[in-house]
């Protein structure tokens, strides 16, 4: 089959090409609960350039050459022995990770936590190729409204976003205020959960003028340009006390500093996006009694009800289409912020 694969790092990220589009062998069913997908699209995440520049390295281990790509949909192409919900041919998605589902973390629905997983594109094969392996339990099958090329990248960006917004809407009540730090892949996904999941006035901030007009189509109320005053700019809208959820999507370049600040007494601050630090003394904990909570992928269940929210038209998802054998070229354009919305590979 054909893949781009990834044979070097590029620490820089000067080079003009990163993946190799080229022949390798095709993946085997070895138990008896694997699936091969066929990949009808997958998703380019920041996360893949950062594969290429390195950072994951550590991480894990994994050895070159390897298949990026963790944002996979497409169509059942072979079966296990055991497997028994889907068949050739049905529609799917893939919940990014492979788990047996045997751990308690698992057993209790927190598959993101569970010890004995792999994460197809980050820690073994992915999506950018023909033919994907994972197992039966990560499948969600998509219903006929829904093409893999156009909810692929749902199962990475789509459902950390729902992930993160499902538990703020989970705690806040009508008339309560939920700020969204950052409106690009995964914030402008967030605001739709948030304006389907609960009733709080959402405030939505971004650097961009752009992004705070997609931040209103998607259902924000307020909308906040980060000059620098945000914080005050928030608490102006909050009636001086600051916002009852804060879902931070950047993570970095000081947002931590400020997402806490604007951040209620007795309020929540998720973080989402990563990369920065978080430093508060911890007698503004006590006193505040404010909450932090991290954020890491999604669980199936969360994934499930994402599509749900998909086939109703109460998530929409902009994305980008590249043939696979033009991975190089989609890297090249997210890295140079040339992609509206999330990009995505059709082999
Ligand atoms: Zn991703």
């Amino acid at each position: 089959m054909k893949a781009a694969v990834l044979h070097d790092y590029d620490p820089s990220l000067k080079r003009d090409t990163w993946v190799r589009y080229e022949d390798v062998a095709e993946p085997k069913i070895e138990k008896p609960n694997e699936v091969i997908v066929r990949i009808g699209g997958a998703g380019v995440c920041r996360t893949d350039l950062h594969i290429v520049e390195g950072l994951w390295r550590e991480r894990v281990n994994v050895k070159l050459p390897y298949i990026m790509g963790h944002e996979n949909a497409g169509w059942v192409e072979e079966v296990g022995k055991g497997v028994e919900s889907v068949k050739k041919g049905d529609p799917v998605i893939c919940h990014p990770l492979i788990t047996r589902g045997l751990s308690l973390e698992a057993r209790r629905g927190n598959d993101m936590h569970d010890p004995d997983s792999m994460f197809p594109g980050i820690n073994c094969n992915g999506g950018y190729a023909e033919l994907l392996k994972t197992v039966e339990r990560a499948l969600i099958k998509l219903p006929t409204t829904l093409a893999p090329k156009d909810v692929a990248p749902h199962a990475d960006a789509g459902i950390t976003a729902y992930h993160a917004a499902r538990k703020a809407a989970a705690n806040l009540r009508p008339g309560d205020y939920c700020a969204v730090i950052g409106v690009g892949g995964l914030g402008h996904i967030g605001i739709q959960v948030l304006a389907a999941l609960c009733a709080a006035e959402i405030i939505a901030i971004d650097r961009s003028e752009l992004a705070l007009g997609l931040a209103r189509e998607c259902g924000a109320h307020h909308v906040v340009k980060a000059d620098g005053n945000e914080v005050e700019a928030v608490k102006a809208i909050t009636k001086g006390l600051g916002a009852h959820a804060v879902i931070d999507f950047v993570g970095e370049a000081g947002t931590p500093a400020k997402g806490w600040e604007m951040t209620r007494n007795a309020g929540t601050y998720y973080v989402v996006g990563y990369g920065g630090k978080i430093e508060i003394p911890t007698m503004d904990f006590i006193v505040s009694e404010k909450s932090i909570v991290g954020n890491l992928v999604g669980n199936y269940s969360d994934l499930v009800e994402l599509m749900e929210l998909a086939h109703r038209g109460r998530v929409k998802l902009a994305t980008q289409p590249y043939k696979l054998s033009d991975a190089n070229t989609a890297l090249h354009d997210l890295h140079h912020g040339r992609v509206k919305g999330r990009a995505v590979l059709i082999p």
